[in-house]
């Protein structure tokens, strides 16, 4: 067995580093635009604290985070996809 470490990486609203798998990642796809939980191109990383989901500067984090200016229709399929990730078993947290 090879022991893999976890890659780290910090939530846009709270800042602290978590094994990337337990974090909702969006991304601004190179080619198809923001897309949840894959894509190729520049990521964003949030945790599963519901403060961090309802966080009142999140969307203004994210779109400096992704260099980029979301739909206006961006946050409720952000709060729908995220809410859905919660469902996720809440391993290691
Ligand atoms: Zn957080």
């Amino acid at each position: 067995m090879i022991k893999q470490s976890p890659v780290m990486r910090i939530c846009v609203s709270c800042r602290q580093t978590y094994d990337r798998k337990y974090l909702f990642k969006i991304t601004k796809d190179h080619k198809k635009g923001i897309m949840f939980q894959k894509g190729m191109g520049r990521s964003a990383y949030i945790c599963k604290s519901e403060k961090c989901h309802s966080d009142s500067k999140i969307k203004k984090k994210l779109q400096k985070a992704l260099k980029t200016v979301f739909e206006p229709e961006f946050f409720d399929i952000f709060k729908k996809e995220i809410r859905s990730y919660d469902d996720y078993p809440n391993k290691g947290i």
